[in-house]
């Protein structure tokens, strides 16, 4: 990364351990702080040569990478950690800038992402194999894991740090090299991630961060040496990226889009389920894999339910998120506000009506795209507003008769990332969980958040794959088996 002082950081691609500046001739774009639209940093739209340069030094690394002690692998992810958390602050921070979420969610998120690299760093354990002594008459059988080789990331602008953590840690520990193309919204946090891990001892190209966007990545998906991909993005680009890989014979998994509903049953405890709701809606401006975008409420709830979330929204406050008690920062930006917007007005005109209008223009402008909580009443499931993912704080209400009609309206939805239900029933939580189709399941919270040690579990349009992210699906992802049957 190259600083001048006559502008915006200009970032390169780490490739070999090092800065690249990418070829001459490069397109490139501007990161911004969408909170107020100053330029960050200015980030090339590599394309096929840096992703050829860095497919390179990651294979080269590969071949001692593979051959080194699991415990020592895992011993340079603990440094790893070390250097993670006591930067926190500086991580967090950056984070904020480049995305506009709010400085305690940013804290957060670099907890979760830290999470990865300590479940990683138990590569020991998680590359044990097994073993049978006695298959046959004297004759024993073996699993054994190995890495696949060159492994690449594709990452979302809304979790610069969390998401390529649940990558390129777990990979690098089970022996893979791998190939980092965050976000070009939000690149900055990859590349500081990139740097400590050099810091923390790893040998130069086990990690490399090619910057850019569709054109890098359509590199990366016909690159031969490639052998796996982890996307996670919006639903038809991972649809198309799984697609595309699959066909070039890549292990794939693609973690996509959503639509997540939470059902509030007469018998929970209505004031926290608002509480709840409105940060799993509003908080991040909506722009979260697992934000509750559809609430439905029992119908003899919903009197004393309405007013409770509509206080619990009234009370999150709007604007930059680098200001202490400021929940809700801006959406990444206008074109995203615009898209969201435009498919409120299509419901208003559509029948649905407004309880809470967050379009208030003293926060909008040309450089910044801040909404405030908006909350939409009288939503019908034709409606494109309850279909599609909004990505913005804008939440649709709906009301049903019991727990069974809740659940057939989230499983009428094509996306089954998560769902959540608010209850005080046993029977309840039983059924809930027998019968959603969505593979995050809440009881009782807002955000059934995804975590280092267990696969995060997405299912119809919401995932494409076989394996999911993380736990012991990430390990099975990133490792190949060989088999061992032996008479001695
Ligand atoms: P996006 O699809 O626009 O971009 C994701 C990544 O793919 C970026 O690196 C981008 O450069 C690249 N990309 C974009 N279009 C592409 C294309 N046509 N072909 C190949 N690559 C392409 O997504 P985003 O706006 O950055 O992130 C938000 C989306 O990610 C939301 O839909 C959200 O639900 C989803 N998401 C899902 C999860 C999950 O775990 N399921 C987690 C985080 C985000």
């Amino acid at each position: 990364m190259t600083e001048t002082s006559a502008g915006p950081r200009k970032l390169g691609n780490w490739i070999g351990g090092s800065w690249k500046e990418a070829a001459v001739g490069t397109g490139q774009a501007e990161v911004r702080n969408p909170a107020t639209g100053e330029v960050l940093a200015v980030v090339p739209m590599s394309g096929r040569a840096e992703v050829e340069d860095a497919a390179a030094a990651a294979l080269l690394a590969f071949r001692d990478w593979r051959k080194v002690p699991v415990p020592a692998r895992a011993r340079l992810l603990f440094r790893y950690r070390e250097l993670l958390h006591g930067c926190r602050m500086e991580l967090a921070a950056i984070l904020t800038a480049e995305n506009g979420k709010c400085l305690e969610e940013a804290l957060g998120e670099v907890q979760r992402g830290i999470e990865c690299v300590e479940f990683a760093a138990g590569a020991p354990t998680l590359m044990m194999g097994s073993q049978l002594p006695d298959i046959a008459g004297g004759i024993e059988s073996g699993m054994y894991r190995y890495p696949l080789g060159v492994v690449a990331g594709i990452t979302p602008f809304n979790f610069p740090m969390m998401v390529p953590c649940w990558m390129f840690p777990l990979a690098v520990a089970c022996g893979n090299a791998f190939l980092l193309k965050p976000s070009e919204k939000t690149p900055l946090l990859s590349c500081r991630l990139a740097e400590l891990f050099a810091e923390a001892g790893f040998p130069p190209g086990v990690l490399n961060v090619v910057n850019g966007s569709k054109e890098a990545v359509d590199a990366l998906l016909e690159h031969p040496a490639i052998a796996a991909v982890s996307f996670v993005g919006s639903q038809p680009a991972a649809a198309a990226v799984h697609a595309r890989a699959a066909a070039a014979g890549k292990r794939i998994q693609a973690l996509a889009g959503a639509k997540n509903h939470s059902i509030v049953l007469a018998d929970a405890d209505l004031k926290a389920a608002a509480s709840q709701i409105a940060a799993a809606a509003f908080g991040s401006a909506g722009q979260r894999c697992m934000a509750c975008s559809v609430v439905a409420v029992q119908e003899s709830a919903a009197e004393a339910f309405m007013p409770l979330l509509q206080d619990a929204a009234e009370a999150l406050i709007v604007g930059d998120g680098a200001r202490p008690g400021t929940p809700i920062g801006p959406l990444i930006d206008c074109g995203s506000r615009d898209r969201a917007l435009k498919l409120l007005e299509l419901a208003i005109r559509d029948g649905a009506a407004l309880l809470m209008d967050g379009r208030r223009g003293e926060w909008n402008s040309d450089e910044a795209a801040f909404l405030g909580p908006t909350i939409v009443v009288e939503v019908t499931p034709d409606m494109a507003i309850w279909q599609e993912e909004l990505f913005a704080p804008i939440l649709c209400v709906l009301t049903v008769p019991d727990l069974k009609a809740g659940i057939a309206l989230a499983n009428r939805s094509r996306y089954a990332n998560g769902a959540c239900l608010f209850t005080d029933s046993a029977a309840a939580v039983r059924e809930f969980r027998e019968e959603m189709d969505a593979g995050m399941l809440g009881v009782n919270l807002g955000v059934p958040a995804p975590m280092a040690f267990f696969p995060f579990s997405g299912a119809k349009s919401s995932f494409y794959g076989d394996l999911h992210a993380n736990g012991r699906d990430g390990v099975e992802f990133y490792t190949r088996k060989k088999m061992v049957t032996a008479r001695y």
